[in-house]
């Protein structure tokens, strides 16, 4: 193996930058598209294709302005995710085949949104922290401990994994107040209380690629 392409593998580089080749912006799924509702298959072959599909979900991700993105939400069914919350003073990563080790009995409830419901944000309880097990993009076993928003993420992006998606998880409660919204975003409608998460709003604050993105609009 040359210097490089070890420097690149250790680094991994080019996990993280993704436009140099290739770069693909895949089309996000949104409710109530099937596919979201599908338990995603563990990954098995640490290959070439992993690594595109790892590059093209964050492609997806940063053009969405959003800070995590499981491979269900672009119709793939296989157990990857990333999450970028560096920018908020967390972790960014690849997470292959991860599962849940440990969550904190001490919950937190806070404001959540997903790429997969255009527009929404609302109120859900989360463990204020987790560890997980998982594997890089060449198969190496890992831990993460992850706290607030990072946990928050972890916790979501794996919901995905099982099928599950944030707004099925809200007290009837909270759910009611959002009900409408749900129901139009299912139309391909704009909520009409149309909010996002604060996180998301920093992201795209600092977001240093704007014109790669179109996060202003809210999908039909
Ligand atoms: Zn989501």
């Amino acid at each position: 193996m040359k210097i490089i392409d070890l420097f690149l593998k250790k680094s991994g580089f080019f996990l993280f930058f993704p436009y140099i080749e290739n770069m693909a912006v895949l089309k996000i799924r949104t409710i109530p598209d099937p596919v979201l509702y599908k338990k995603s298959a563990p990954v098995t072959e640490f290959d070439k294709k992993l690594r595109d599909l790892v590059r093209d979900l964050f492609d997806t991700m940063y053009a969405e302005s959003g800070v995590g993105l499981a491979a269900v939400q672009v119709g793939i069914l296989t157990a990857v995710i990333v999450i970028d919350l560096e920018k908020m003073g967390h972790q960014k990563g690849v997470f292959v085949n991860p599962e849940l080790v440990e969550a904190s009995t001490e919950m937190v409830i806070q404001e959540e949104g997903c790429l997969s419901v255009p527009g929404l944000s609302a109120n859900l309880e989360r463990p204020r922290r987790v560890k997980v097990r998982f594997q890089d993009v060449f198969g190496n076993e890992k831990f993460l401990e992850g706290e607030n928003i990072m946990a928050r993420a972890l916790v979501h992006e794996m919901d995905h994994l099982k099928g599950e998606v944030f707004i099925d998880k809200l007290t009837p409660e909270v759910r009611h107040t959002v009900e409408e919204d749900i129901e139009r975003i299912k139309r391909g409608l704009t909520p009409r209380n149309s909010s996002e998460p604060e996180y998301r709003k920093k992201v795209r604050r600092r977001n240093p690629n704007p014109g790669r993105s179109t996060p202003q609009q809210v999908r039909p």
